[in-house]
C-alpha cells in the first residue's frame, strides 16, 4: 500500500509507505467510560490483595487501562483512607495532576478539593479535614518530606508514570525506599506504562538489605494489566521531511479528506511549534473543503477552560485535531483518537557537566516512546499512525529507550533537596539510576558558591535552609534572598514569578511586527528581567485587564498566574521572616540581586565579535542572545542569563546586563578559580 497523502500547492507530494509489520496490539475494545469496562477493573481484587500483602506492588498496564483513575479509588473503597490517613498518587506533570484529579472527583461524585484534591507547585486544591485521595506532582511530594520526612499521613503512595523516569520520580523512589524501612505499614504502588518492571522490582527488593523482619513480603509483587488492543497500522514517510510542521498540516488535511471520522492526535515538541501548527492548520481549515476541523493545543500551562475542551466529546460531524506535547503519550488518554501523527521529536533536557550548561533541546524520541504514541490511535477501533520519519530511521537510528532524566539534568535542585532531608552521603545514595559523579560535583560546587553549602558540604544556616525552603530553583531562591540585602525584594519576587512561567508574551498571533512594537513599549535597556517588571506594572495599572493584555500581546493567563505565584512567594517570605521592600526604581539593585543568584551563568561578548557571539566565563561555551530577548542585537558586554535553549545555536533566554565587578562580589570563590574541590568522603 502506498497512500498518496496530498499534493501541496508547491507541487511537492508527501508519500508514506505502510510498514511491513504494521500490526501492534494496542487499544481497547470498549468505548464506554464506565469504570467497570476499564481493563484494570478485572484486577481490582488482585491489586488490593497484593497491596495488602506486599510493601511494594508494581503495576504495569497500557495507557488508558485505568491505573491512574481507578487504583486510588479501589484503595479508598478498601479502607486505606480510613482513620485520617491519605492515599497519594503522584504524576510527573502538573497538567496531568489537575486533569486526573478532576476526573476522579467526577467519577466519585464529589467536589474537587474536598474528598479528592490535588496539589501542584503554587496551587493547593485540598482540604486538611476532608481530603482522602490526593493527586500531586512527585516534586510536591518531595517538598512535603521537608516537613514530614516519613510522609506519615499517607497509607499508600502510588508513584505513577514511573517509566518516564523523571528527575523527581527517581529521587522520590530512592527516598521512599528508605522510608519503607522505617515504616513497614506504608504501601507503595509503582505504576507504569512500559517498564523494565524487573529492574524496578530489583531496586525495591529488600533482600539486598538488612532490615527489620516485620516488613510485609519483601519482594515486590508485579502485576501486569492486560488490555485488548486494536491494530494500528503504521505509515512512514518515504523520505525525511524538511519541515515537519508543514508535513503535519498536509497529513491532517489528507486524513480529513480521505479517512472516516475519528479524532487526530499530533505529537509535537512544545508550546512554540504547537501554536505555530495550530495557526497554520486553522488558516487552512477556514478554506471551504476543510470545514469541520476543531484544532486544539495541549501543553502544560494551558488554561483550565482549554483543557476541558480537549476532554469533551467531539460534536457529531466534526473532527478534533489535538496538537500535543508528549503529555498525551502516556499521562492523559483522549477518547476518540483514531489517527496519530508522530513528529518523532520531543523537547528534552540535556546537561553537560563539563560545560555546566543545561539545554532544552528538540531531540528524537526513543522507540519506546514512538510505540506509545502509536498506541494512542487504537483505543476505540483500529487506527492509523503516521510517522514523520522513515522506517529506516526508526529501525537503525532511533534509540531503544530514553535516558533517565537524572542522568541528563543539572542536579543543583536535587542535591539541595537531599541535603535538606539530611541525606549527607549523596554519592552513596541508593538511586534507581545513578547520576554522574561529575554532575553531582558540579552541583555541589555551585551550591557552595551560592553560600548554601559549607566546607563540609552541609546546608548553611540560615541561608542554606532558607534557599531549600523556597520551592524554586536554588539560583532563583538565592536571588530572592540577596534582594533583601539590596532592598529590592518586591521587584525580585515579581521576577521570580515570571521566571516560573513559560512566557509573558502571547505567541502565535501572527502579527509579528505589531508584537515586536508592543514589546518595545516595555523594553528596558537593562534587559529582560526589568522588562518583565514593566509588563507587570502595566498589568497592575490596567486593573489586571484582559483587554489590556490583548492589546499589548501579553498573555493574560500567564499574568494572572504571575500574580498568584507572587502572592504565594510573599507568604513564603513571611514564613521565613523576610520583610519585603521595594527599591523604588533602583534597577542597579535589582540587577545585583539577579547576579547574586545567577553569577554562574555569566557571559562576556567576544571582543571584535560582529555577530553577537558571547562566551560563558566558566567554560568558554559559545552562546548568543535569543531573538526574543530585548537585548537581542543590543549585545551589552557582560550579561547573565536565566536559561539556554538550543536550536542551530545555543541561545540565552532572559538576559540582563551586568557589571563584571558584581561577579566577584557575589561569588569570590567561583570567580577566583578557587573552586571547591569536594572531598568525596564528605559528599
Ligand atoms: P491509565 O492511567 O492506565 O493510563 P487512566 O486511569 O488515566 O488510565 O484512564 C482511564 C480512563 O479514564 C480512560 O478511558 C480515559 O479516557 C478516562 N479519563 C481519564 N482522565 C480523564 C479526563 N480528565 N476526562 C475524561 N476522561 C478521562
Ligand atoms: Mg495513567
Amino acid at each position: 500500500e502506498k497512500p498518496r497523502i496530498v499534493d501541496d500547492e508547491e507541487g511537492g507530494v508527501l508519500f508514506y509507505t505502510a510498514s511491513a509489520s504494521s500490526s501492534s496490539g494496542y487499544g481497547f475494545a470498549s468505548l464506554e467510560k464506565q469504570r467497570q469496562r476499564l481493563p484494570v477493573y478485572k484486577y481490582r481484587t488482585a491489586i488490593l490483595y497484593l497491596v495488602e500483602t506486599h510493601a511494594t506492588t508494581i503495576v504495569v498496564g497500557e495507557t488508558g487501562s485505568g491505573k491512574t483513575t481507578q487504583i486510588p479509588q479501589y484503595l479508598k473503597e478498601a479502607g486505606w483512607a480510613e482513620g485520617g490517613r491519605l492515599i497519594a498518587c503522584t504524576q510527573p506533570r502538573r497538567l496531568a495532576v489537575q486533569a486526573v484529579a478532576s476526573r476522579v472527583a467526577e467519577e466519585m461524585g464529589v467536589k474537587l478539593g474536598e474528598e479528592v484534591g490535588y496539589t501542584i507547585r503554587f496551587e493547593d486544591v485540598t482540604n486538611n479535614d476532608l481530603t482522602r485521595v490526593k493527586f500531586l506532582t512527585d516534586g510536591v511530594l518531595l517538598r512535603e518530606m521537608m516537613d514530614d520526612p516519613l510522609l506519615s499521613k499517607y497509607s499508600v503512595i502510588m508513584v505513577d508514570e514511573a517509566h518516564e523516569r523523571s528527575l523527581s520520580t527517581d529521587i522520590l523512589l530512592g527516598l521512599l525506599k528508605k522510608i519503607q524501612r522505617r515504616r513497614p505499614e506504608l504501601r507503595l504502588i509503582i505504576s507504569s506504562a512500559t517498564i523494565e518492571a524487573k529492574a524496578m522490582a530489583a531496586f525495591f527488593s529488600t533482600r539486598r538489605h538488612r532490615g527489620p523482619d516485620d516488613i510485609p513480603k519483601k519482594e515486590p509483587a508485579i502485576l501486569s494489566v492486560e488490555g485488548r488492543g486494536f491494530n494500528v497500522q503504521i505509515f512512514y514517510v518515504e523520505a525525511p521531511v524538511p519541515d515537519y510542521l508543514r508535513a503535519v498540516v498536509l497529513t491532517v488535511l489528507s486524513i480529513h479528506d480521505k479517512e472516516p471520522m475519528g479524532d487526530i492526535l499530533v505529537f509535537l515538541t512544545g508550546q512554540d511549534d504547537i501554536d505555530a501548527a495550530v495557526q497554520l492548520l486553522t488558516e487552512e481549515a477556514q478554506s471551504s473543503r476543510n470545514q469541520g476541523l476543531i484544532v486544539l493545543p495541549l501543553y502544560s500551562g494551558l488554561p483550565r477552560a482549554d483543557q476541558d475542551l480537549i476532554f469533551s466529546p467531539t460534536p457529531r460531524g466534526k473532527r478534533k485535531v489535538v496538537m500535543s506535547t508528549n503529555i498525551a503519550e502516556t499521562s492523559l488518554t483522549l477518547e476518540g483518537v483514531v489517527y496519530v501523527i508522530d513528529s518523532g521529536f520531543s523537547k528534552q533536557r540535556f546537561y553537560n557537566p563539563i560545560t555546566d550548561i543545561e539545554n532544552l533541546i528538540v531531540a528524537p524520541v526513543s522507540k519506546a516512546s514512538a510505540r506509545q504514541r502509536t498506541g494512542r490511535a487504537g483505543r476505540i477501533r483500529p487506527g492509523k499512525c503516521y510517522r514523520l520519519y522513515t522506517e529506516e530511521y526508526f529501525i537503525k537510528e532511533m534509540p531503544a529507550d530514553g535516558i533517565p532524566e537524572i542522568q541528563r539534568s543539572n542536579l543543583v535542585s536535587c542535591v539541595i533537596q537531599l541535603k535538606a532531608l539530611g541525606i549527607d552521603n549523596i554519592l552513596g545514595f541508593d538511586w534507581p539510576a545513578s547520576p554522574s559523579p561529575e554532575a553531582l560535583i558540579r552541583a555541589l560546587e555551585v551550591l557552595y558558591s551560592l553560600g548554601v553549602l559549607d566546607d563540609d558540604a552541609k546546608l548553611t544556616s540560615p541561608a542554606g535552609f532558607q534557599v531549600a525552603e523556597i520551592p524554586l530553583d536554588p539560583m532563583i531562591s538565592k536571588m530572592i534572598l540577596a534582594s533583601i540585602e539590596f532592598g529590592c525584594s518586591e521587584e525580585v519576587i515579581t521576577i521570580a514569578a515570571v521566571l516560573s512561567i513559560q512566557s509573558v508574551w502571547f505567541p502565535g498571533r501572527g502579527a509579528q511586527k505589531e508584537m515586536d512594537e508592543a514589546k518595545l513599549r516595555f523594553a528596558a535597556a537593562e534587559g529582560d528581567h526589568v522588562t518583565f517588571l514593566n509588563v507587570y506594572k502595566g498589568f497592575l495599572e490596567s486593573g489586571k485587564s484582559s483587554n489590556w493584555c490583548h492589546k499589548n500581546f501579553v498573555n493574560y493567563h500567564a499574568m494572572r498566574k504571575v500574580a498568584e505565584i507572587r502572592l504565594q512567594l510573599r507568604r513564603i517570605a513571611q514564613r521565613l521572616g523576610i520583610v519585603l521592600k521595594s527599591c523604588e526604581g533602583d534597577m542597579q539593585a535589582v540587577r545585583k540581586a539577579i547576579t547574586a543568584g545567577f553569577f554562574a551563568n555569566a557571559c562576556r561578548l567576544e571582543p571584535f565579535s560582529h555577530n553577537g557571539l558571547y562566551k560563558t566565563i566558566r567554560s568558554s561555551q559559545e552562546v548568543y542572545i535569543h531573538p526574543s530577548s530585548v537585548l537581542f542585537r543590543v549585545n551589552p558586554k557582560w550579561v547573565v542569563f536565566h536559561s539556554i535553549v538550543s536550536t542551530d545555536r545555543q541561545y540565552m533566554r532572559n538576559v540582563i546586563s551586568i557589571d563584571p565587578t558584581w561577579l566577584t562580589e557575589a561569588a569570590p570563590h567561583f570567580y577566583q578559580r578557587q573552586l571547591l574541590n569536594p572531598n568525596p568522603s564528605q559528599v
